[in-house]
Formats: structure tokens, C-alpha cells, sequence
């Protein structure tokens, strides 16, 4: 006989803690599956580590500043794996943090996998059958692997974080996130770092910060292959080499990432036998309150078509536990507005529209606001630095329908003008406000 709960959550990354954690203070009786370590991809191989590595870069940099301030140390480098064994110590203890938390809930874990025997059952890798009214797929993706030669002679984000060791010469293919970050990253730690990008960087952001962006990486030491078409890696002159259709060979480097997106896992999960549907790239279909084609199951998180960032797989699964074990009707996640930061060096950060996206939708409604500088802190020490800021307002009344910020603290910075425009920004209500001085966020509030 299988097993009965309220509610299975299959994932224990970001989305499944989220809506388990919240449906179990909500009274329902829960089982979480999760086969590997607790925290999923943002804790283990994500945000995490990743944030943990751009502040070492931080301190790269910072270091050397601090000689152009006129301090008399001499900039060293990381210790990689003293670092390395900091940050698996950090991530260990959320990772027994969120056991304790599960098992103060009376969460039932299952260090297992699962697949759909039917639309209320799951059977565990075990072979046991576990069944129940609700049934939240929260499964993540994995890196995207394509079938080329010599694909396995470079790394994806997950190997990454298992190195022991920095590496001298890298070469990063994409252009998206991860490879904008860890590009980053790399270059402020001492490698030489080579960007392949295929057309443009980081297309859902503002064309215009992304090109100040990719000046200053440049100016940083990165170099660019741009327009590349990757035929394959090969082994050679004790290295591993780019094989380009445009630019012929590259490198040899002593590491190559793969960073060209991200698949659903929602292959490995037996959809067919519940009659879940899933896209054309494998992301389960859900419609705006998380429930996917079949009565009783819903979905949340990377494993579905929606933005891939961890807060919004959290929010999603609160919002649905809410909504069904909550007696929240009407609670679902608002998909607009969401704010989302490249830990790039700068950061880039951005909410809303970019100003391509808003004169598509407003015509000449849209008037634009930017400011460009050099923060204090680096200009003291006489180094350039780019930050350049940008208001995208429409309309007659200036509403803020985007804000985008490129420079230090951009990342810090957003926050709080994301819940302005969540609730109505408009152009003079920056006016109105007071600046707080000296920092890089009162120029969001004195452009003209
Ligand atoms: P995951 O966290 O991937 O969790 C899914 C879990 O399901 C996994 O633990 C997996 O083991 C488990 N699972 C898989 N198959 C089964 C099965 N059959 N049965 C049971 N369990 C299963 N987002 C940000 O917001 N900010 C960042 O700075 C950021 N940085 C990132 C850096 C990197 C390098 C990467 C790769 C991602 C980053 N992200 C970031 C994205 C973020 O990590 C994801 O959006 C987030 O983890 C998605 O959460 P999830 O719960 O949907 O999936
Ligand atoms: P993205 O989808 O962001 O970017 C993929 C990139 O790979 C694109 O530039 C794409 O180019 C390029 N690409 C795809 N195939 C090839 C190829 N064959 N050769 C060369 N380039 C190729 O994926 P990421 O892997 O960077 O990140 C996955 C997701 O994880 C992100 O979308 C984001 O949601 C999340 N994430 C969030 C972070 C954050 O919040 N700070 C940090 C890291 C990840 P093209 O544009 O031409 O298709």
C-alpha cells in the first residue's frame, strides 16, 4: 500500500524547501524527495558558491586599489583552496540548517528521486510508492551539454566549483549569465580569461549598459571572440583548444566552461504517465497559479518556462502553498517586475523594461534618463570605473516602467527602487526625494 500525504514535493532545491517548508506550517502532511544535497543548484552549485567567488574578486580588486590609496601591501593571490574549503564550510551549514528546519516541520525527507506512476503517485528510486492529492514538481535544470567533439574536454558551471585549483588561461563560451559572470570573476582573480560569445551578451538587459559593460571587461584585460560558431574542443599543445567554423583555432587554454544555458529536468520524471505536457524545449506548461495541464499537480521553478533565478522559484512556491493548504484563494506569484542582477565586474542590474522593450510598447511615449560616471571610491584612487544609470519612464505622468544601473553596489542598490516600481514609481516622485550624499544611488534620484 503506497504511502499517503497531503502534499509530495519532488526537489529540494530553492521552489521544493520553499513550498514544502511553507505547506507543512500550514498543517499539511509533506514528503520531499531530493537525491542530492539539500539547497538544490543555488545553494550547492549556484548563487551561492558563485556570490562566494565574485567577492573574492571583489577583494582582488579592491586590494589593488587599496595600493593606489596608498596602502603599502602588496596584492597577493587566493589561496584557492583554503578559500574552497571557506565556502564548502558555509554552504555545509545551510545544508544541516535546512535539515533541521525540514525535520522540525515534520517534513518526511527522501534522499531519493521520484517518477510519476500515475497522476496522485510516485514512485521513489526505491521502488516505494508514495501518494497524494498534490504534487509539486520543483526538479531544476542542469547545464545544457551539446553533442560536439571534444564536448567533455571543457567544464560546465557545476565543475567549477570542484577545482582545486585557479587556472591560468580560460576560455568561457556564451553570453549569457554564468559566462558573463564567472568571466568576470576569473579575470579579477588573475586569470586571462577569453569570452566566446555567438551574437550578443546578455540580450535581455538594456543594449546600451551591456555595451558599457563589455567596454569595461575589456578594458579589465577579457578579451572577446565574438560571432564565434564552436565546431569542437581538441587536446593540444598542452592545453585544450577552441575548434571555431569562423575564426578557426583557439587557445590552447588551460580550462574551457561551456556556459550556453540550462535544460529542464523534467525528462527523467515519467510525465507521460500522469499526462503532464512540457514545451518544446522540455519546461512543464503552467498556467499564472503554477498548475500544469494535469488536475492536482503543479509545478515551480527552473523546471518550468519561467525567469530561472531563485527568488522567484521561493516566491512561486510560497505563494502556491499559500493558495493550497493556506486557505489563500487568490494567492499566486505577479511575474512582473522582476528584479535581476549579473554578478558581473561591475554588476549590472536591472527591473522592468529596457528601453528597446518600452518604445516597442510606447512609441514616443518614452523618455529616457541616464547618468554616467566614475564612483568615488575609484576615482580617488584615479582609476575609470564605469557606472552608468538609466530611467526608462512612459507616458504623460512619467510612470517608471524600468530602472537599470551598471556599476559598484548596483547589486545592493536595486532592491528597494524594485518595490518603488511594484508599487506605481513616477519620475517626480525621484524628484521629490532627498539624496543621500556622497553615494552612487542619489544620482537615481537628482537626474534631469
Ligand atoms: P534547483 O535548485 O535546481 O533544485 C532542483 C532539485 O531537484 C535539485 O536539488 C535536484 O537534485 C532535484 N531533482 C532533480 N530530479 C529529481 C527527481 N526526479 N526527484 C526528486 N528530486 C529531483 N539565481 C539567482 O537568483 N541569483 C544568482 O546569483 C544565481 N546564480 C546562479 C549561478 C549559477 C552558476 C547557476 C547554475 C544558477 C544560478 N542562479 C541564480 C539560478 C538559481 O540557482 C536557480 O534559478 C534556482 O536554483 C532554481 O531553483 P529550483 O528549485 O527550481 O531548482
Ligand atoms: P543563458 O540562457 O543566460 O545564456 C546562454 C548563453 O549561451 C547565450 O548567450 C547563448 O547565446 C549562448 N549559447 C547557447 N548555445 C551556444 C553555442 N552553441 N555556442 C555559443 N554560445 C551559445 O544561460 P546561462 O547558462 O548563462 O544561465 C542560465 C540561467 O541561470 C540564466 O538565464 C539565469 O536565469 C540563471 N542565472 C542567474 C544568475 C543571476 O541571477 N545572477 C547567475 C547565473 C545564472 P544566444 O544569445 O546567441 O542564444
Amino acid at each position: 500500500m503506497a504511502e499517503t500525504f497531503d502534499l509530495i514535493v519532488l526537489g529540494g532545491g530553492s521552489g521544493g524547501l520553499a513550498t514544502a517548508l511553507r505547506a507543512a506550517r500550514h498543517g499539511a502532511r509533506v514528503a520531499l524527495l531530493e537525491p542530492g544535497a539539500l539547497g538544490g543548484t543555488c545553494v550547492n552549485v549556484g548563487c551561492v558558491p558563485k556570490k562566494a567567488l565574485w567577492y573574492a574578486g571583489q577583494l582582488a580588486q579592491e586590494q589593488k586599489l587599496a595600493l593606489d590609496y596608498g596602502f603599502a601591501s602588496t596584492p597577493g593571490p587566493l589561496d584557492w583552496e583554503h578559500f574552497r574549503q571557506l565556502r564548502q564550510r558555509y554552504i555545509d551549514g545551510i545544508r544541516e540548517r535546512y535539515a533541521a528546519r525540514l525535520a522540525e516541520a515534520g517534513i518526511q525527507v527522501y534522499a531519493e528521486t521520484g517518477r510519476f506512476v500515475s497522476a496522485d503517485t510516485v514512485a521513489t528510486s526505491c521502488g516505494e510508492e508514495l501518494r497524494a492529492t498534490q504534487i509539486v514538481i520543483a526538479t531544476g535544470g542542469r547545464p545544457h551539454r551539446v553533442e560536439l567533439p571534444g564536448f567533455e574536454l571543457g567544464l560546465v558551471s557545476d565543475d567549477i566549483f570542484a577545482m582545486r585549483s585557479l587556472p591560468r588561461r580560460i576560455a568561457v563560451i556564451g553570453g549569457g549569465y554564468i559566462a558573463v559572470e564567472f568571466a568576470g570573476l576569473f579575470n579579477a582573480l588573475g586569470s586571462e580569461v577569453t569570452l566566446h560569445v555567438r551574437h550578443r551578451m546578455l540580450t535581455d538587459f538594456d543594449e546600451e549598459l551591456v555595451d558599457a559593460l563589455e567596454r569595461g571587461m575589456g578594458e579589465a584585460g577579457i578579451r572577446f571572440a565574438r560571432q564565434v560558431e564552436v565546431t569542437g574542443l581538441r587536446r593540444e599543445g598542452g592545453g585544450v583548444v577552441i575548434d571555431d567554423a569562423v575564426h578557426g583555432p583557439g587557445g590552447p587554454y588551460d580550462a574551457v566552461l561551456w556556459a550556453i544555458g540550462r535544460v529542464p529536468n523534467s525528462d527523467r520524471l515519467d510525465l507521460d504517465a500522469a499526462g503532464v505536457r512540457v514545451d518544446d524545449g522540455g519546461h512543464i506548461v503552467t498556467d499564472a497559479w503554477q498548475n500544469t495541464s494535469v488536475e492536482g499537480i503543479c509545478a515551480v521553478g527552473d523546471v518550468t518556462e519561467r525567469p530561472e533565478l531563485t527568488p522567484v522559484a521561493v516566491a512561486a512556491g510560497r505563494r502556491l502553498a499559500d493558495r493550497l493548504f493556506g486557505g489563500q484563494p487568490e494567492s499566486r506569484l505577479d511575474y512582473g517586475h522582476i528584479p535581476s542582477v549579473v554578478f558581473a565586474e561591475p554588476p549590472l542590474a536591472m527591473v522592468g523594461l529596457t528601453e528597446t522593450q518600452a518604445r516597442q510598447l510606447h512609441g514616443d511615449g518614452v523618455r529616457v534618463y541616464r547618468a554616467g560616471f566614475t564612483p568615488l571610491q575609484w576615482a580617488v584612487g584615479g582609476r575609470r570605473h564605469p557606472s552608468l544609470m538609466k530611467i526608462v519612464c512612459a507616458g504623460e505622468d512619467e510612470r517608471v516602467v524600468g530602472i537599470h544601473v551598471l556599476g559598484s553596489g548596483a547589486d545592493e542598490m536595486l532592491q528597494g527602487f524594485a518595490v518603488a516600481i511594484k508599487m506605481g514609481l513616477r519620475k517626480r516622485d525621484l524628484d521629490a526625494t532627498v539624496a543621500i550624499h556622497p553615494s552612487s544611488a542619489e544620482e537615481l534620484v537628482l537626474m534631469s
